[in-house]
């Protein structure tokens, strides 16, 4: 079999089928790095990381793009409103993004910056205007010429027949509804950033940033563009145009979209109070491993709803499996042949491939490991696993580690990284009290008490006892007691 995936192109499902036998181009829409992520965008990202980690694993040779875009309507007003540059305001974001990625074991794609490439963009946007496709408003801003591209519409699906020629909008993301002619470049307003280019002073609009950016990279046709539903349109439908005006070819031959995630059943949203990002989840004792394993445990294409009840499902789901994998490693099983569990272990490695070359069906690969491993743990207590069954249920295990990499046990580091963050960013009573809740379940260990101790020691110091008792409250609510001693400060559990 080879591998399906659903195509919002074709509105179906289409066997892959790379342009260049099995070297696969991919595009990625990457974060707009004005905050920190949110559990939505990293539903995203994870998704695409096992669509990545799948392509690998089936055989293909895979270049794997994502952009950063480092400026956009919220970024130019944010960092004006904080006094900093662009640049100075997006770094930080950008940091932050790769350490979030790297604690969800996410594969890094190759990064690219839109600021690094103005004048490709501006290049770009000369050229369309050349063909037509593109005009200069009185101000110096230019717009996309949507009559002029009759398919436009092709991949949200959209009858844009009856348009009103001429109108525009100008703002990076717009109602659905909305068909207009688009920014491609804005020319500066009085004190926002700008860059000088051969078609003036301004900055790019969001969509053209992925179209020049992934045809620089991957050439003007490439074999999977992916991002979030929202994206479909106008971002993508965008891309396609500008591309497709640019290059007189097909852009994307099949583009995959993620579906959003819900929390608690509900759209997620700051006034709701259910917004997480992958910080506050962290921050409240939550490992890195279980949030992986959450959101790439429901299938893509299906709205994700995100729990704290699903999220405790998850850790036990990971221990159970680090459980077994430890049992093969340090129980004495009978020596002998491979038997059934080794011919179950060996069937499951089909199943598990067969679910995901179907159209990426991670609920189909894990319910098939799982089984195994029932069977298998059963087996074992009635000893009946033999010494030969162990290789097929290791590699059953490394096979699916693969593509949800949550076997290794490295949530603490991770976790701890964060905590460090928050102790520098100022956070630290917040964290604090998060982490009562992480002593709660599972023990403060000693680094993150001395962590605590000595920040309430600094606290002291500087006379600030409001804080120095809170922090001693909630080392208390986790057991532990602070003694100042001759010696100094020491702590010890109750
Ligand atoms: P942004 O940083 O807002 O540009 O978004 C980065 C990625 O996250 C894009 O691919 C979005 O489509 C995706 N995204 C944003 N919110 C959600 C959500 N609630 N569920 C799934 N994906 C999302
Ligand atoms: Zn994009």
């Amino acid at each position: 079999m080879a591998l399906r995936l659903f195509n919002t192109l074709s509105g179906k499902i289409d066997e892959f089928i790379p342009l260049d036998d099995k070297r696969v181009r991919m595009y990625a829409c990457g974060p707009t790095v004005y905050d920190y992520g949110h559990i939505g965008n990293f539903r995203t990202f994870v998704a695409v990381d096992v669509l990545h980690r799948f392509l690998r694993q089936d055989g293909y040779e895979l270049r794997h793009v994502m952009n950063i875009t480092d400026v956009d309507d919220k970024i130019i007003r944010n960092s004006a409103k904080a006094g900093v540059t662009v640049r100075e305001y997006t770094r930080k974001y950008e940091q932050a993004f790769l350490e979030d990625i790297d604690t969800l074991s996410i594969e890094q794609p190759e990064l690219v910056r839109a600021t690094d490439h103005i004048p490709e963009m501006a290049r770009f946007i000369a050229q369309l205007e050349k063909k037509g496709y593109a005009y200069r408003t009185d101000d110096g801003s230019y717009y996309f010429r949507i009559a002029k591209f009759p398919g436009y519409g092709k991949l949200s699906k959209k009858d844009f027949s009856g348009i009103e020629v001429g109108a525009r909008v100008d703002v990076d993301e717009y109602d659905k509804d909305n068909a207009r002619d688009f920014a491609l470049w804005k020319a500066p307003k009085p004190g926002e950033a700008f860059w000088e280019t051969e078609i003036g002073p301004g900055r790019p609009g969001w969509h053209i940033e992925c179209s020049v950016m992934s045809t620089m990279l991957l050439g003007p046709t490439f074999d999977l563009h992916a991002g979030g539903e929202d994206l479909v349109f106008p971002h993508h439908e965008n891309e396609i145009a500008q591309s497709e005006a640019e290059t007189g070819q097909p852009f994307v031959r099949y583009w995959f979209h993620v579906r959003f995630l819900l929390v608690e059943g509900e759209k997620m949203s700051k006034s709701l109070g259910n917004f997480y990002t992958l910080r506050d989840l962290v921050l409240k004792g939550h490992k890195p491993s279980s949030i992986r394993f959450l959101l790439a445990s429901g299938h893509y294409r299906t709205q994700l709803n995100f729990t704290f009840d699903a999220l405790k499902q998850a850790a036990n789901s990971v221990e159970r499996l680090r459980n077994f994998e430890s049992r093969l490693k340090t129980e004495r099983f009978a020596e002998g042949p491979e038997g059934t569990i080794g011919k179950l272990a060996r069937e499951t490695m089909g199943k598990m491939r067969a679910g995901l070359e179907d159209d990426l069906n991670t609920p189909q690969a894990l319910g098939a490991l799982f089984e195994m491993v029932r069977q298998a743990n059963a087996a074992a207590d009635a000893g009946q696993v033999t010494s030969g069954d162990v290789a097929p249920l290791q590699q059953a295990l490394g096979q699916f580690d693969q593509i949800f990499a949550v076997l290794r046990d490295d949530d603490a580091p991770r976790m701890r990284r964060i905590l460090d963050w928050a102790i520098a960013d100022g956070k630290l009573d917040h964290a604090a009290k998060e982490l009562v809740e992480v002593a709660g379940s599972n023990g403060l260990p000693d680094d993150q008490v001395d962590a605590l101790v000595a920040e309430h020691e600094r606290a002291r110091k500087a006379r600030d006892f409001a804080k120095s008792d809170a922090i001693r409250a909630q080392l208390a609510q986790a057991g532990i007691v602070v003694e100042n001693t001759k010696q100094g400060v020491r702590w010890k559990r109750k």
